[in-house]
């Protein structure tokens, strides 16, 4: 209508149309060179990836691993999947790739493709020098992969285990698996002393300021007044600490168990080749006795009584620190030694042991292997941590064949822990933990090997669904 009744107007219509088609020309051709641009810097950056990934010696590896996985149905364990009422667990967890891995272009070679399988992808190389990869299938109770937390992970395994002890039973947990693995980080025994350190030196910073500028009952400094070092400490390592010592106190104070009366007391130690250090104890060494009944007894041990979260959070720190404390030289290592964490239930008033609960966060698997290049003294610890390893592993199986014979003087590990491989009512979970990198891949499959046999003789044991 406008465009017809006026050719006044008619003008500056045409001029406004043409003016719009020109800004719609150069917009178009200002996004078709942004466009193009574009696409240019997405090619070279493919060049350069697809450059760079074929100068990586693992590139065909990596390929090889995408396409098998790309034909796998993924059903990994996640949270509301089922619990297995197990004897014994055997469990595998894998950590993501860490930054080193990733450094070294290391490529992935574990899949898990649902909750309680596992496959290993061992790079290979045949005489003509053709690559190809040996796939190794894994089956477990549960297997946890890179995406689980130290959460789930809990769920699945100590966590069922902690009411064990409050029904006369001994709960042993175990992580087992290569240094750098993630045993620490999943017994929850993980305290970066640096970053501790880091997070105290922000605490120390924040009184400072409070000091200085919020002196003098200022009622609006209120929240500022009532920083305190010590509680924020604590909450902090509350935040990053494992979940048992919880589960532990909530069923402590039920009302089905709270009527025991129980005393519970716990003791942090460490076991490097046969000797036995006490972690609460500025790592006095402590000796080991067995008496008539076979009762074996780790002399002066100290035992702390905890009443509650907090005070476990305490000594698992103070033994921690202790156990990597002084540890500068290449020859000391916490790697080296089997570290043991015990609560303890008593009835009030009796010597007598209801309930133990047991964390065994095992030296690194790797040291039990002869690599021939090794100094005596690491020879011989090397030995030592084989053959507790492999005493474990026959204890275990005797506490799933009823009545067998235990082995467990075959190492002052399986020594100690004698009590926790009796008893119908004894429960043992075992958390193999695996480094996801090709470097690695040795140490994985001796690893899963080991968690394999020690359920292997379990008949029916849920193994197979
Ligand atoms: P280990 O005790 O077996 O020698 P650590 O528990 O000390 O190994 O783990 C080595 C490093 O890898 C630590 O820095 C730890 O925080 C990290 N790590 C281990 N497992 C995981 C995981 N599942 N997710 C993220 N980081 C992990
Ligand atoms: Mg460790």
């Amino acid at each position: 209508n406008l465009g017809l009744s006026s050719g006044v107007k008619k003008v500056p219509q045409a001029a406004k149309r043409s003016n719009f088609g020109r800004m719609q020309v150069e917009m178009i051709a200002k996004s078709r060179d942004e466009r193009r641009q574009r696409q240019a810097d997405e090619k070279a950056l493919k060049e350069q990836i697809l450059h760079m990934e074929h100068n990586n010696p693992n590139w065909e590896f990596a390929q090889m691993i995408s396409e098998f996985r790309a034909g796998l149905d993924l059903r990994p364990l996640r949270e509301g999947d089922p619990l297995v009422e197990n004897q014994i667990t055997v469990c595998v967890r894998k950590r993501p790739l860490n930054d080193k891995e990733g450094r070294r272009r290391e490529v992935d070679v574990i899949s898990v493709p649902t909750k309680n399988q596992l496959i290993v992808h061992e790079p290979k190389q045949k005489v003509d020098l053709t690559k190809y990869l040996e796939n190794q299938h894994f089956r477990f109770d549960y297997v946890f992969d890179e995406a689980c937390d130290n959460e789930l992970v809990y769920k699945f395994t100590a966590k069922p285990l902690v009411k064990t002890i409050f029904e006369g039973g001994m709960a042993t947990c175990f992580a087992y698996g290569q240094t750098g693995s993630g045993k620490t980080h999943t017994m929850g025994g993980e305290f970066k002393a640096r970053q501790f350190s880091l997070f105290r030196k922000v605490l120390i910073n924040l009184a400072e300021i409070k000091d200085k500028y919020f002196t003098g009952g200022n009622k609006r400094f209120s929240i500022a007044n009532s920083i305190n070092i010590e509680t924020i400490s604590k909450n902090y390592l509350v935040k990053m600490e494992s979940k048992w010592p919880k589960t532990f106190f909530k069923l402590l104070s039920h009302p089905k168990y709270a009527r025991n009366n129980y005393v519970v007391s716990a003791s942090f130690f460490e076991i490097y080749g046969k000797l036995v250090f006490d972690l609460l104890a500025k790592k006095q060494r402590l000796r080991v006795l067995e008496d008539g009944k076979q009762q074996v007894q780790v002399v002066g041990l100290t035992e702390r009584v905890v009443t509650k979260v907090e005070n476990v959070f305490e000594l698992i720190q103070k033994g921690s620190l202790e156990r990597t404390s002084g540890q500068t030289s290449a020859n000391s290592n916490s790697s080296r030694s089997h570290a043991v964490f015990q609560i303890i239930l008593r009835k009030n008033g009796s010597r007598q042991v209801d309930g133990k609960f047991s964390l065994i966060d095992l030296a690194g698997n790797e040291r039990g292997a002869d690599n021939g290049k090794s100094n005596r003294q690491t020879r011989i610890e090397g030995a030592d941590i084989n053959k507790s390893l492999l005493a474990l592993k026959e204890c275990i199986r005797a506490l799933g064949r009823r009545g067998a014979h235990l082995p467990f003087r075959g190492s002052k590990l399986t020594q100690v822990l004698r009590d926790s491989f009796i008893g119908e009512k004894s429960k043992t979970c075992m958390i193999a933990l695996i480094s996801p990198g090709n470097f690695s891949v040795d140490h994985s499959l001796n690893t899963l090997r080991y968690a394999d046999r020690v359920k292997e003789l379990i008949a029916n044991d849920n193994l197979d669904d």
